[in-house]
């Protein structure tokens, strides 16, 4: 007679589980993981790139502030804008903690005002 179940059971028992201990441990990410979009107002310089890229209109550019926003809560984490831009002002991280209680934390853009073009 045959146990498959058993034996099964038996070769998993002293193994250690696949799963991770999330979120008492933290979870293992990698160069490629693409999560949360950050940028750097610093960097930019007022281009509109990213915007034309953008596949979602996540990244919209205003004529008007200068300045380009990222609506993270749209945002599908291609990175085209961050290959667009000629600045390296964006960056597609690997942090994936984006859960929030406010959506307005997940609207993205500058604190500044933009220099006037001559
Ligand atoms: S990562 Fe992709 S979807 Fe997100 S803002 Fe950039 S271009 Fe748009
Ligand atoms: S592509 Fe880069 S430099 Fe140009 S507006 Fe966007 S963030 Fe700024």
């Amino acid at each position: 007679m045959s146990f498959p179940l058993l034996s099964s059971v038996w070769k998993h028992l002293f193994t250690k589980p696949f799963t991770g201990k999330y979120p008492s441990q933290p979870a293992k990410t990698y160069p490629t993981t693409r999560a949360k979009l950050l940028f750097d107002q610093e960097k930019c310089i007022h281009c509109s790139l990213c915007s034309k890229v953008c596949p979602t209109q996540a990244c919209t550019f205003s004529q008007k502030t200068g300045w380009p926003t990222f609506d993270r809560t749209i945002c599908i984490a291609c990175g085209q804008c961050a290959q667009a831009c000629p600045k390296d002002a964006i960056e597609i991280s690997s942090d994936f903690h984006t859960a929030t209680t406010k959506k307005q934390s997940h609207i993205i853009t500058a604190t500044k005002k933009a220099p006037k073009r001559p």
